[in-house]
C-alpha cells in the first residue's frame, strides 16, 4: 500500500476470490478499494502506480484486470442532476441500468435503448461500446453527451459533446483506458411504452432475402438461432406504441409463426427471467432488454463473443457463420443478430458505419471456444468484423489496428491524460498499445 491516507479502505479483502460475473475469469488482485466519493477516487489514484476500476464486472475478457489494484465505485450509484429542460440526466459511475431506469420513468423520461441486461453500470457499459438493437439506434455510448474523469494525477476534467469535439468523441468509448470515469451525463426523452412479440421458426432464406425488411420492422429487433435448420429459432420483436410506429403483430412473419406463450432466448429454459412479450404493453425499461432486474440473465454459466460487421456485409456474414454450424453447434446455447446505427465514437465498432452483430454465447469451455474462435474470425474477417471490446475474442493487435483507423489518435488522447500508462493493463497493452 503505498499511502497512509487510503489504507484502512483499502485493506477491504473479498472473501473469495474475486471473479467477473460468468466466473470464467477470476481477477489477478484481491486488492479492491472501494470508493465513496470523488476526492477519495482522486486520492487513490494519486497514489497508485497502477490500477484499474472495475464496474458490475460482466466483461468476459481481461479488460478491467489488474494484478496490482481495483477500483470499485459501486457506492457512488446516486442520480447527480436532472435537467429535463436540457434532456439530460447526470450518473455517478458506481450506477446501473437497472436503478436508473425506473427512477426515469417516474420522472416521465427514458433512455433511446438498453442492452439484453439491465444489471450493468453506465460507465462500464459505455467504457466498452454496450449496444442493443435497433437500425436507427445507436449503442448506449451515444447517449452520453459528457463525461467526468480522474485522470492519472488525479485530477478532475470533464468532456463535453458540445465543447470537446474531437477529445469528446475518442475519450467515451475510453476502454477504462483514460481514467476513471466519475460522472456520465446522458441524453433522455420523453418516457414510451412498448409491445413486445416474438415469433418463431424464421427461415434462413427469409432472412437471407428479407434482411432489411425484417430488422427495420420495428424499434429494435433481434434474431436468436442454433444455426440448425437452416433456420431462426425465434424473431424478438420490441416495437413503440406510437402512432404510426407501431408493429401490426401479423399472424405470420416473412414465414415464422406468433410464439403462444413468453419465451427464453433458448426455448428450453423457462421465460420466468425474460422480459414480458405476447404483445403486453409495457414501459421502455421493461422490454428494451430481454431480460429482467432481480433474476439472472441469460444462461449463467457461459462465455459470450460477439462480432460487428458492417451493415451491408450482414447477409454474406449470417450465410458465412451458417456453413460453419457444425462446427459451432456443439459449443454453442444461442446466437443472436442484431443491428446498430452508425455512430462517431472513435473506439466504437460502429464507427461511421451502421452495423450488424453476430452474438454467440458459448457453453463454458474456453479450450473448445479458444480453438473456434480464430475459425469464426478468419471468415469473418473479409467483412472487416470487429469483436465486441467486452467478450471474448482472438483477433490479433494487427488485425485490430487495420479495422480501427482512430486508433493511433485514441493511443495518443489516452497518452495525454494517462502518459505513464497508470491505467492499462495486459488487455491494453496488447490490443491497443502494442500497435
Ligand atoms: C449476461 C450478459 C449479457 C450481456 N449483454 C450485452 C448486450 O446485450 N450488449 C452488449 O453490447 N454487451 C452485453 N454484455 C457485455 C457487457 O455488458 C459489457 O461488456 C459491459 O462493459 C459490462 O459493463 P461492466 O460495468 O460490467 O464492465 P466491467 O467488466 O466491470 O468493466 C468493463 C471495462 O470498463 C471499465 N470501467 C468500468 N467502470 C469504469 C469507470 N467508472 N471508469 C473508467 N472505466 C471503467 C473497466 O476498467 C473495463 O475496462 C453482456 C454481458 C453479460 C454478462
Amino acid at each position: 500500500m503505498a499511502s497512509p491516507v487510503v489504507s484502512p479502505l483499502f485493506a477491504r479483502l473479498p472473501a473469495s476470490k474475486l471473479t467477473n460475473w460468468a466466473g470464467n475469469f477470476e481477477y489477478s488482485t484481491e486488492s479492491l478499494y472501494p470508493a465513496n466519493s470523488v476526492e477519495q477516487v482522486c486520492e487513490f489514484v494519486k497514489t497508485q502506480n497502477k490500477l484499474k476500476v472495475l464496474g458490475t464486472r460482466h466483461c468476459f475478457n481481461k479488460i478491467a484486470d489488474s494484478t496490482s489494484h481495483l477500483l470499485s465505485l459501486k457506492a457512488m450509484d446516486e442520480v447527480v442532476g436532472l435537467d429535463p429542460d436540457v434532456h439530460t440526466v447526470t450518473v455517478a459511475a458506481g450506477m446501473t441500468y437497472g436503478q436508473l431506469s425506473p427512477y426515469l420513468h417516474s420522472k416521465g423520461l427514458a433512455l433511446h435503448n438498453l442492452a439484453s441486461l439491465p444489471h450493468i453500470s453506465v460507465a462500464g457499459s459505455c467504457s466498452t461500446a454496450t449496444h442493443g438493437s435497433g437500425d436507427k439506434n445507436g449503442n448506449l455510448a451515444t447517449a452520453v453527451s459528457a463525461l467526468e474523469i480522474v485522470t492519472a494525477d488525479g485530477d478532475v476534467i470533464t468532456l463535453s459533446r458540445q465543447k470537446d469535439r474531437e477529445k469528446f468523441s475518442g475519450a467515451v468509448v475510453g476502454l477504462g483506458a483514460l481514467g476513471v470515469v466519475t460522472k456520465t451525463t446522458l441524453d433522455i426523452q420523453p418516457t414510451f411504452m412498448m409491445r413486445q412479440y416474438v415469433y418463431e421458426n424464421l427461415p434462413l432464406d427469409q432472412v437471407k432475402d428479407h434482411f432489411e425488411a425484417i430488422e427495420s420492422s420495428a424499434y429494435s429487433v433481434s434474431l436468436f438461432t442454433d444455426w440448425q435448420k437452416r433456420r431462426f429459432n425465434e424473431v424478438w420483436i420490441k416495437s413503440r406504441i406510437e402512432e404510426g410506429r407501431a408493429f401490426k403483430a401479423t399472424p405470420d412473419f416473412f414465414g415464422a409463426k406468433p410464439a403462444t406463450r413468453n419465451l427464453h432466448p433458448i426455448a428450453e429454459l423457462s421465460a420466468e427471467n425474460c422480459t414480458e412479450q405476447m404483445g403486453v404493453p409495457g414501459p421502455w425499461y421493461e422490454r428494451l432488454p430481454h431480460f429482467r432486474m432481480g433474476f439472472t440473465p441469460s444462461a449463467g454459466k457461459e462465455l459470450q463473443s460477439e462480432y460487428f460487421v458492417p451493415r451491408q456485409h450482414a447477409v454474406e456474414a449470417i450465410l458465412a457463420v451458417e456453413r460453419m454450424r457444425d462446427q459451432v453447434s456443439p459449443h454453442l446455447l444461442i446466437s443472436e443478430i442484431r443491428t446498430i446505427a452508425a455512430d462517431d465514437l472513435w473506439m466504437s465498432p460502429c464507427y461511421k458505419q451502421p452495423c450488424a452483430t453476430i452474438h454467440f454465447t458459448w457453453k463454458q469451455d474456453w479450450p473448445a471456444v479458444r480453438k473456434l474462435l480464430p475459425v469464426i474470425e478468419k471468415e469473418l474477417a473479409p467483412f472487416k468484423a470487429r469483436p465486441h471490446w467486452g467478450k471474448l475474442f482472438t483477433t490479433p493487435p494487427a488485425e485490430l489496428k487495420s479495422i480501427y483507423e482512430k486508433l493511433p489518435a485514441f493511443i495518443e488522447l489516452c497518452k495525454t491524460y494517462d502518459p505513464q500508462g497508470k491505467f492499462r493493463n495486459e488487455f491494453l497493452n496488447t490490443n491497443i498499445f502494442s500497435s
